[in-house]
């Protein structure tokens, strides 16, 4: 079954009463047509580009936990999933190599407490750093398009070994953190594969407040907050489980075709993250944010990793504007519906 954003309220209108009373009870929409008038002077113009666009239908999904809120407009997500990249990015790539990463033994500086290594990775130490504790995981690719699992199996094996040698470095430091930039549009200044590792004294402001979220949610409903959003993602075949991984093409992503993951440890997760590069490579994306959230140090619970495109390198035109910084409402074109239904076409 195809469905689309846009269709969202019928959508929940048939879930068997207590589906539909379990997503209200943490989600909220609204769908609304914007109209406007085209002279005639630009009608054929218009129509050409943006197509029927007189009438456009809005969808506004909000999490009314957390705030999360996206806004869908019928005349983006309606155009087919964009898969068209340009030639120019390879050749950018490979212009690039031999800098610093190609030699990190050489042009990099190591941690006070040394170098992790694995088989297709070693870390650095962050030379200008975001945090007291920041390593940069500097791949043995150049290529920052990796998807092999066996690859992202060594990159967060080499994160864990440095997570717990920080942490023997400095017993206050508990609270890691793993980002993947990949290319300029992510924040990512060196092309060369890599990814960074944080680990610090408290949690990062976003952890903090899902760990609240979670905290008031078990007291309310006696139940686990993250298990939950799966749940009705599923009921609504926005979500799926893949090796033990539960993926969710997500309902308020952050920006285009996020998708969230649950996991028990981080060694579930390589072929989940695995499938969905290969899946975004395939769509035409070539610039991420993978971020995972994970427990503190000896701690047991639930790893949150997401993962969304930025857009198009190439570009002049950003992707995050007032609505995303500000309005903390992100303005999406891509349809999480067609994105479950990419993602499942990738196993
Ligand atoms: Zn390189």
């Amino acid at each position: 079954m195809n469905f689309s954003i846009t269709e969202l309220p019928e959508i929940v209108e048939n879930l068997p009463e207590d589906k539909k009373a379990f997503f209200q009870r943490i989600y909220r929409f609204y769908s609304e047509v914007g109209r406007l008038k085209l002279p005639e002077t630009m009608r054929k113009w218009a129509i050409e580009r943006f197509g029927e666009c007189e009438k456009q239908r809005i969808v506004r999904v909000t999490n009314k936990l957390t705030l999360e809120s996206t806004l869908f407009n019928e005349l983006r997500a309606r155009r087919p999933i964009d898969a068209r990249v340009s030639g120019d990015i390879e050749d950018m790539i490979e212009e690039s190599k031999g800098g610093t990463f190609c030699n990190p033994l050489k042009k990099t500086p190591e941690d006070a407490f040394g170098r992790i290594e694995g088989k297709h990775c070693i870390t650095a130490s962050n030379i200008a750093k975001y945090d007291y504790l920041h390593a940069v995981i500097v791949f043995r690719d150049h290529n920052p398009f990796v998807y092999d699992e066996e690859k992202i199996a060594d990159y967060l094996d080499v994160a864990q070994r440095w997570f717990k040698k920080a942490n023997e470095y400095d017993k206050d430091a508990k609270y890691p953190f793993f980002m993947w930039n990949c290319l300029w549009r992510a924040g990512a200044s060196i092309i060369h594969g890599h990814a960074q590792a944080l680990i610090s004294r408290e949690p990062y402001g976003r952890q903090e407040f899902y760990n609240r979220i979670r905290k008031s949610y078990i007291m309310e409903y006696n139940s686990e907050y993250f298990d939950d959003i799966y749940l009705i993602h599923e009921n609504l075949g926005l979500g799926f489980r893949y090796n033990n991984v539960r993926l969710m093409a997500y309902l308020t992503p952050l920006k285009e075709k996020e998708v969230v993951m649950l996991s028990n440890s981080l060694s579930e997760l390589p072929s989940a993250i695995a499938l969905v590069l290969r899946c975004y490579h395939r769509l035409g994306v070539r610039s991420f944010n993978l971020a995972i959230f994970m427990p503190a140090i000896h701690d047991i619970d639930t790893f949150v990793t997401r993962i969304v495109d930025r857009g198009d390198p190439l570009s002049r035109t950003t992707d995050i504007g007032g609505m995303e910084l500000y309005a903390g409402t992100a303005v999406v074109a891509s349809d999480p519906f067609r994105l479950a239904e990419e993602l499942k076409n990738e196993i």
